[in-house]
């Protein structure tokens, strides 16, 4: 595996106004410096405990996002530096993102995580559960987080007509969102579309792919 040439490649042919996050979990840190000297600054982590632990390694010009499922009693470790939070799944877990940011005098920009798939390990809501929160008086009230759009995973399968239902569902739930009128949101991001996916989530809307295996392997766990 050269990852310099896969990430190279990757981005070569990405349009330009497409993201890519460099998922780097279980990623040594020689790995991730291979990645961040051809000029790549985004990588994305599962673990908050792992993120924190590599964040201290590493250059800090570096954009950390978390992916992964997001504890709340953990949020406080990632809160001085994580530049976006993908896997927000309720209001309770932004209550807690919001008074951690405040804390660190800083705001947060998070993705609310869309349940797309059918499986029911994979975490989210429901679009409407996203409505609810974006139109609720307590989330106004939240001034430390800024909510920029929505993050979802199609279900595990070999039937591309699913997963690109699943993707135009959730490129829906964005534009309903959207239409809201809202206050903390500044809804511009839709993350969908990981190593096996990530051209057709492109096509179905996407503008942040989460791409690691293709840059750095397999992963052995
Ligand atoms: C691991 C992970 C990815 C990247 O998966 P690959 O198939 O290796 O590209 C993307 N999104 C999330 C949430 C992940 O946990």
């Amino acid at each position: 595996m050269d990852i310099q040439e896969n990430l190279k490649h990757i981005k070569s042919e990405l349009p330009e106004h497409v993201t890519l996050v460099a998922v780097t979990k279980t990623k040594s840190i020689d790995e991730i410096m291979e990645a961040y000297n051809t000029g790549h600054r985004v990588f994305g982590e599962n673990k908050i405990q792992e993120m924190v632990e590599k964040e201290a390694q590493l250059p800090k010009d570096i954009e950390w996002h978390m992916i992964g499922n997001v504890q709340r009693n953990k949020v406080k470790h990632m809160a001085p530096f994580v530049s976006l939070i993908h896997g927000v799944d309720s209001l309770r877990l932004l209550r807690e993102i919001d008074k951690q940011a405040k804390r660190n005098d800083r705001t947060i920009n998070c993705l609310l995580q869309i349940k797309i798939a059918e499986e029911d390990s994979k975490f989210g809501m429901s679009s409407k559960e996203a409505q609810e929160i974006l139109q609720s008086s307590e989330f106004s009230e939240l001034k430390n987080v800024c909510i920029i759009g929505v993050m979802g995973m199609a279900t595990f399968t070999d039937d591309e007509g699913q997963i690109e239902q699943e993707f135009k569902n959730l490129k829906t739930s964005f534009d309903e969102l959207k239409a809201l009128p809202t206050e903390n949101c500044n809804l511009k991001t839709i993350s969908m579309g990981m190593s096996g996916d990530y051209e057709l989530a492109i096509t179905c809307g996407s503008n942040m792919i989460r791409v690691g295996s293709r840059i750095f392997g397999e992963r052995n766990y």
